[in-house]
């Protein structure tokens, strides 16, 4: 292939999400699980691009199953990456403007919009993410739990804000304890960040008024 997938940089040091996230934690989960999943992505489509070139056959469904696995591995990490920010330096405080009024009409209230995430997460089994995603047709934020990189998660929903909760994402700083995890995201989730790229969402789901 002439181009393949890339991993992108983290838009901030490695240890700029300390005490939260520690340097070697975040340094093996982007450097090593994140490349891991870019790496499947590139083969995946090179060994179906191989077998087009040779006329050969290939597992059709075995491949795609895997390259599904991959490619929804390597968006969500990078979405990841950008949805957070060091604390008190973009991370942690409270959503802005079009997404503030969102969070309130749709949940209630930001405490129970964290409340449900977090359940989302914390309760995801086995490895998975929760991500908050948009409604176009019935104009509502909504919370899905994503099983693996790609269960559970209608296609071309927008993905706005997500937290990995794999156990790769937390171990080291955290052990067997997701909820302590879960709760330390909030000090460095970067609501600008993730307003800004719902308000784009949002002014093209809106009808155009006549
Ligand atoms: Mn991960």
């Amino acid at each position: 292939m002439d181009k393949k997938y890339e991993l992108p940089g983290l838009p901030y040091e490695y240890n700029a999400l300390e005490p939260y996230i520690s340097e070697a934690q975040l340094k093996l989960h982007h450097d090593k699980h994140h490349q891991a999943y870019i790496n499947g992505a590139n083969a995946g489509l090179e060994k179906l691009e191989k077998a087009r070139k040779d006329n050969a056959d290939v597992d059709i469904k075995a491949t795609l199953k895997e390259l599904s696995f991959n490619l929804g591995g390597h968006e969500l990490h990078s979405t990841y990456w950008w949805n957070l920010a060091p604390a008190g330096k973009g991370g942690g405080g409270k959503p802005e403007g079009d997404l503030a009024k969102a969070i309130d009409r749709d949940f209630g209230g930001l405490d129970r919009f964290k409340k449900e995430f977090t359940q989302a997460a914390v309760s995801a089994e086995g490895s998975g993410w929760a991500v908050l995603t948009y409604c176009d047709g019935v104009d509502r934020l909504a919370i899905m739990q994503v099983e693996k990189h790609n269960v559970n998660f209608p296609p071309a929903y927008p993905v706005l804000m997500v937290i990995d909760v794999w156990e790769h994402a937390y171990y080291l700083d955290y052990k067997n304890e997701r909820a302590k995890y879960v709760e330390a995201f909030w000090n460095i989730v970067n609501w600008g960040a993730v307003g800004e790229w719902f308000s784009r969402v949002y002014q093209f789901s809106q009808p155009v008024a006549k």
